[in-house]
């Protein structure tokens, strides 16, 4: 079956419906279910060999027994038609089934969204070189805790611990499953039973189920509030000190921004004072960027180089929102703190995979060359595409996203506003090009329906419902997709 006709029902009513028996043309007899073929005859019909072939006699046997038994049913009722019966229609309608339960439940979609870093639709893409390291780890043994210079047993994370470091200026650096998991071992390590203090400002919820005070709950540590939700004081953190306080925590308002009669501690002034009193400062940077975006005009997001730099004794950050990298939680900083951290049977469970590692290290490699990360960096060049490229694709789309869609739409190429996503820069937005899609006056289009048949493709298109208009943001269709994305449309047609 080709792209094309795959799914050209979806706006069309749906597919065939049971025909009344008296309409039928030679039915089977109530009654008469007997002149249904037996599985062992199908089997042996030529028609079934290839299906044999290719999905095996395990399902083909199964799929069969179950479509049978739906043919039984239909006869019982005196609604089967003869034409039903041999061994082709059957092998069709069974091939069919097999088909579907074949195709991956996780697939490709367009992220048209407008949000780039889309938590729910997986976040960054990796860049090429990281898939291949992927598959070379995948497909031989790999040296994930094995030091060949000894030939004894090595870190897991030896392979990027060395690069972390130089590209953040860090002396020590850890790798956990994601970033929520690289806090809750910072804090169940280092704070068990005792106190972090944090300010007011920053309690922040990510989503999912990510609350700081309750991931504190979680590790056994007792937060302290400090401040006031939108002022917060060196002198307040001063007087919060105390012989139980194990860390000062400073977390990046990732989703959210404080403006208005407001004061936060700078990183430095709680460094000093965390310093004068030998407790450790941590950041919970979020995305951590490692590199300045302002160099391509992007809005400003502080960097891990310069929080280690500010003097941060830990800084922990997600390795699939600004970084651009697989799905990992980094954890940088003092020497003796990330030792800690590995030795903690914590780490053992919240350990990564070589799959990781490998993606990983292959991204970070990237930044040693930071002139080339507009190409080669997925994320980068997602943020960084230029809004007269994504008016002229809007522009030729318009017309045939029209076609497609009849008169019961209306579509116009518009400007829209696109945002990074995940929690970075979250009042930054975009300039970019999309199509906005309404329904036609008068005229029966529904937005959900169609939103509902964009999804139904066979490379699902993911839009966004706002102000009665279906959004379909450009920004993520880059130039190698079109073509796929052009052949799905003209199948929509009603
Ligand atoms: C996104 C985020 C997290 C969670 O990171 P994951 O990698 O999604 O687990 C934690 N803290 C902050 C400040 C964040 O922005």
């Amino acid at each position: 079956m080709t792209l094309a006709t795959e799914h050209v029902n979806v706006l069309r009513t749906n597919g065939a419906r049971a025909m009344p028996a008296a309409k039928m043309r030679n039915p089977v007899e109530p009654g008469h279910a007997a002149e249904i073929p037996s599985v062992d005859r199908l089997l042996n019909a030529r028609a079934f060999h290839a299906l044999l072939a290719r999905h095996g006699r395990t399902q083909v046997v199964a799929a069969l027994r179950t479509h049978l038994d739906s043919l039984r049913h239909a006869a019982l009722a005196g609604a089967l038609a003869r034409a039903s019966l041999t061994g082709e229609v059957i092998a069709a309608a069974v091939d069919t089934t097999l088909a579907e339960a074949a195709r991956p439940r996780l697939r490709p979609v367009f992220n048209l969204t407008g949000t780039v870093l889309h938590t729910g639709l997986g976040r960054a893409l990796l860049p090429e070189e990281a898939v291949r390291a992927v598959a070379r780890a995948l497909s031989a043994p790999v040296n994930l805790e094995f030091d060949l210079q000894s030939g004894r047993r090595g870190e897991r994370d030896g392979v990027i611990e060395g690069l972390l470091c130089e590209l953040t200026g860090a002396a020590a650096a850890t790798v956990v499953n994601n970033n929520a998991a690289a806090v809750l071992l910072m804090l169940s390590v280092l704070a068990n039973r005792r106190e972090v203090l944090v300010s007011r400002g920053e309690l922040i919820e990510i989503g999912g189920s990510f609350r700081l005070p309750d991931i504190m709950r979680r590790a056994g540590a007792k937060l302290v509030e400090v401040g006031a939700t939108n002022r917060t004081h060196l002198p307040d953190y001063a007087a919060a000190l105390g012989p139980r306080s194990a860390l000062l925590m400073k977390v990046h308002t990732s989703n959210y921004a404080i403006c208005g009669f407001t004061k936060s501690v700078t990183l430095a002034e709680l460094v000093g004072l965390g310093r004068a009193h030998a407790v450790p400062v941590a950041v919970d940077l979020g995305s951590g960027s490692l590199v300045d975006l302002t160099r391509w005009q992007l809005p400003r997001e502080p960097t891990v180089r310069e929080t280690v730099a500010a003097g941060a004794d830990l800084v922990t950050f997600s390795g699939d929102k600004l970084l651009g990298g697989p799905q990992a939680g980094l954890l940088v900083g003092r020497a003796d703190l990330i030792a800690k951290l590995r030795k903690d049977p914590l780490r053992r469970a919240l350990r990564v995979s070589k799959f990781t590692l490998a993606a990983l290290e292959a991204v970070l490699a990237l930044y040693r060359a930071p002139e080339f990360l507009t190409e080669r960096l997925p994320t980068l060049r997602l943020l960084l595409r230029s809004p007269a490229h994504m008016r002229a694709q809007a522009a030729r789309l318009r017309p045939l996203l029209q076609r497609s869609l009849g008169e019961a739409y209306q579509v116009a190429d518009a400007p829209m506003l696109s945002q990074i996503g995940s929690g970075a820069l979250p009042i930054e937005q975009l300039p970019s090009y999309g199509l906005a899609v309404r329904a036609a006056r008068g005229k029966r289009g529904s937005l959900e329906r169609l939103d509902a048949a964009l999804r139904a493709l066979p490379r699902p298109v993911i839009g966004r419902i706002a102000e009665k208009t279906l959004w379909l943001d450009l920004r993520c269709l880059e130039a190698a997709d079109e073509a796929l994305f052009d052949t799905q449309l003209a199948a929509l047609r009603p």
